[in-house]
């Protein structure tokens, strides 16, 4: 398979996408990045890397840092999934509080915004220092020394993030969330601000696609967990619209709101894609694009 040509045809089809959505203005500083901004990694198992546009450009990880989280808890306590947080879709916004009501606090999935507040919590149980040994995982994980959170990026969620509050006091009110409030609220603000290239990305989850093997040899899931977390990547990973994701590209994939997307042929690679301009949903528009595109071509989806 060629996928430089492959990439590349990609990269010319995919721009008519690019400048039709709208970037995630309802986290302020995320408002000001540019709307032309396209770039997408393979990674091979192997190690090879193919790549087109701005894919060593950084941007803000936002909600793919969930994925982390997630492995770094399910690999320490296997009870939390079930317990704690469930494994069915949503069907409703990220951010919705609806849901918790009559759910009695036990968010549906570990993707949505309430979902990850209580990973957040189980970072803080499980973890000594659980902010530095997150980045310190990125870190090994992409081999790339310089990851670090984004201060700015990370007060404008604290400034504007009054859902997330709503949603981490409610799940208190259920005896869902163990830490202190406010050190849940800043893990998860300072996860979500973690900056990334779509080649750091790639890098990364590429032991999701490899049965838990990281780029430096490291077994960081087992074959069962490995298995695990891509199923719920695959029913959970990108908002409300995972049916037509599966349906359009037919891989598990976490996107987020600052217009990344991390998919996953397992056994073979791990694609990383990036574009700032959002669908209604909160996908990134070319990113979905770009990898319905992508699995067309190579012929090549988890189907
Ligand atoms: N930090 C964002 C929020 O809490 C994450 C959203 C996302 O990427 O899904 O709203």
């Amino acid at each position: 398979m060629d996928y430089n040509t492959i990439l590349n045809q990609i990269y010319r089809e995919v721009q008519p996408w690019i400048e039709q959505g709208k970037v995630a203005d309802y986290i302020p500083a995320l408002a000001d990045v540019p709307l032309n901004k396209f770039g997408m990694v393979v990674r091979m198992n192997s190690g090879m890397e193919y790549s087109v546009g701005d894919s060593d450009e950084s941007f803000s990880i936002q909600s793919i840092s969930k994925l982390l989280s997630l492995t770094m808890v399910h690999t320490k306590d296997q009870s939390v999934i079930n317990q704690r947080v469930g494994v069915e879709p949503s069907g409703n916004p990220f951010n919705s509080l609806v849901q918790l009501e009559y759910e009695n606090g036990i968010p549906r999935n570990p993707f949505i915004n309430a979902g990850a507040l209580v990973m957040a919590d189980c970072m803080l149980s499980l973890y000594d220092n659980a902010q530095q040994e997150l980045l310190n995982m990125f870190r090994k994980l992409s081999g790339n020394n310089l990851i670090s959170f984004d201060p700015v990026v990370a007060n404008s969620e604290r400034e504007h993030g009054y859902r997330n509050y709503a949603l981490v006091n409610f799940m208190k009110s259920f005896g869902n969330i163990h830490n202190n409030i406010d050190d849940v609220v800043d893990l998860y603000f300072n996860q979500c601000s973690v900056k990334m290239s779509c080649t750091d990305l790639a890098r990364t989850f590429s032991f999701l696609a490899n049965r838990g093997m990281c780029i430096d040899g490291d077994i960081i899931t087992d074959v069962s967990q490995t298995k695990r977390i891509n199923a719920i990547m695959l029913t959970c990973g990108t908002y409300d619209a995972v049916g037509n994701f599966a349906f359009e590209v037919g891989l598990p994939a976490k996107s987020g709101v600052g217009g990344g997307i991390v998919a996953v042929i397992p056994n073979h690679m791990t694609i990383a894609v990036w574009s700032p301009g959002l669908d209604r949903n909160g996908n990134s528009l070319a990113a979905i694009k770009a990898l319905e595109l992508f699995t067309t071509y190579c012929g090549n989806s988890i189907f």
